[in-house]
């Protein structure tokens, strides 16, 4: 089974959950486990103008292929590092007339690398790819319906004189892509933009409470060699310190939902029942659900949790219609409801609080944002562990939100709490924390401005105060 081998990582029988990895050696807080390129990517039908199809960076006057018209680049530099991967689906969409859906071109694109290079990339792939799960057996019947739809529509696109392939094997690839694809994000992390495939990264197996994360690098576009400049690839690094023969986790969803609600995420998406020890235990699912300190009778608890889960779901639609009125509205409703009823920890008042500052930052309204994001910061530093990605972002934003709003001391503090932690989930190459050590810097400089000004302030009414008994003993 083994095709490669890596330094940090090695395959092993991880019982019950099928194939894992484990550490070869002990693994340091923040180290890099592996880095793997793509073994390939696409971008999604709905960002295809906006990002561009080699780096997967979100930017503005990308230029399009002039064959198909359909893919879009930064830059020469990423054109020509892509065009292998794009040369025969360029020769497809132009054929087909249009392109198809991102499944089909994801599925093409994993077949023509797999022709070229029999499915292993690189000597650290520890995994070809048509050895990847595909779950097919374990798919509920809309599932199989919809790769019955794809493996016809692939059909058309790929019939065009190339090697054919029977429908089991098509569908394994859809499988494989439906159970192991790797949603891409865009260079800050924001917004989700396309789907990768990673055989080795395929190969790390779920914990609710991991002990590595993965990260999406973008390369460097300042990097004259196009190896350095596009090379899209993710990164798995330790969130803690690793023992030799640990075994290495990533965590498939957000730990922010109660146990039985991540376990029903687990299995819809991924097909397996998750039995980590978070899970089985319920560990922080009391946080997660708590009332208020001032002992609400339990009633009440069960009528502001329904309110709040109806509310939330308005919410969620008046984002989508970007009508910002009326989410600040409901948002504002929904807190008052949630006062002394709900913990501060619990899941439906962490996301409301989580809406209400980021709108309110959108909508300039730094100082009534900043109060409801520090809310929200404590909330989540009770619930996520201290290294977790997500809450070195929330502190981020909340940290931008203070000084943008003139707290500079707090929101320099938060800023540098998220740079402690994005130092360990991203490293100090990505585009997130260089973003945040120049606002480090940036709020330092101001803070002792700041401090200057008010030390100024103290010695001029110190001097000024100090004169006066002298003024009047002169008299
Ligand atoms: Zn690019
Ligand atoms: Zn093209
Ligand atoms: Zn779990």
């Amino acid at each position: 089974m083994t095709v490669g081998s890596m330094e940090t990582a090695a395959l092993f029988d991880a019982g019950k959950k099928g194939r894992g990895l484990r550490a070869t050696r002990e693994l340091k807080t923040g180290e890099v486990v592996f880095a793997e390129p793509t073994f390939s990517a696409v971008v999604f039908d709905s960002f295809f103008t906006q990002v561009c199809h080699s780096c997967f960076r979100r930017q503005a006057n990308l230029h399009r292929c002039g064959q198909c018209k359909f893919a879009h680049y930064c830059d020469r530099t990423c054109q020509t590092a892509c065009w292998d991967e794009h040369k025969q689906e360029c020769g497809a969409i132009r054929k087909l007339g249009k392109a198809p859906s991102e499944n089909i071109r994801l599925a093409a694109r994993v077949l023509w690398r797999m022709h070229k290079i029999t499915g292993v990339a690189t000597d650290s792939q520890l995994i070809s790819v048509e050895q990847l799960e595909d779950h097919v057996a374990d798919m509920p019947q809309e599932d199989l319906k919809q790769l019955e739809t794809d493996v016809q529509t692939f059909m058309k696109y790929w019939s065009y004189g190339r090697k054919q392939h029977s429908v089991e094997f098509i569908s394994h690839i859809f499988g494989i892509i439906k159970c192991n694809g790797f949603t891409m994000s865009d260079q800050r992390g924001l917004q989700a933009v396309g789907v990768g495939l990673f055989p080795n990264l395929c190969l790390v197996n779920h914990d609710c409470w991991p002990n590595c994360t993965v990260i999406l690098n973008h390369g460097s576009q300042t990097a004259l060699s196009s190896a350095l400049h596009s090379q899209r690839r993710i990164e798995l690094r330790a969130l803690r310190k690793i023992d030799e023969n640990e075994e290495l986790t990533v965590s498939y969803v957000d730990f922010l939902n109660l146990a039985t609600d991540r376990q029903s995420k687990l299995k819809k998406h991924f097909y397996f029942d998750c039995t980590c020890e978070h899970c089985t235990q319920h560990i922080s699912d009391d946080l997660m659900s708590a009332a208020a300190d001032s002992k609400p009778s339990a009633d009440k608890v069960k009528e502001v949790t329904a309110f709040s889960k109806e509310c939330l779901e308005k919410i969620e639609s008046a984002r989508i219609d970007g009508n910002y009125e009326e989410v600040l509205k409901l948002c504002r409703e929904c807190l008052k409801m949630q006062d002394n009823v709900l913990a501060d920890t619990h899941l439906y008042k962490l996301r409301v609080l989580s809406v209400i500052s980021e709108v309110l930052s959108y909508l300039h309204s730094f100082s009534e944002a900043a109060a409801y994001a520090r809310r929200m910061v404590e909330g989540y530093k009770k619930l996520y562990h201290p290294n977790n990605a997500q809450l070195g972002t929330a502190i981020m934003r909340a940290g931008v939100t203070l000084w943008h709003a003139g707290q500079i001391e707090e929101g320099h503090g938060m800023i540098c709490k998220a740079y402690g932690i994005l130092m360990i989930t991203h490293g100090p190459n990505h585009a997130i924390t260089k973003d945040l050590e120049a606002m480090r810097t940036q709020t330092e400089i101001e803070l002792k401005l700041f401090k200057q000004n008010q030390l100024m302030y103290h010695d001029m009414r110190d001097a000024a105060l100090k004169k006066e008994p002298k003024a009047e003993e002169s008299k």
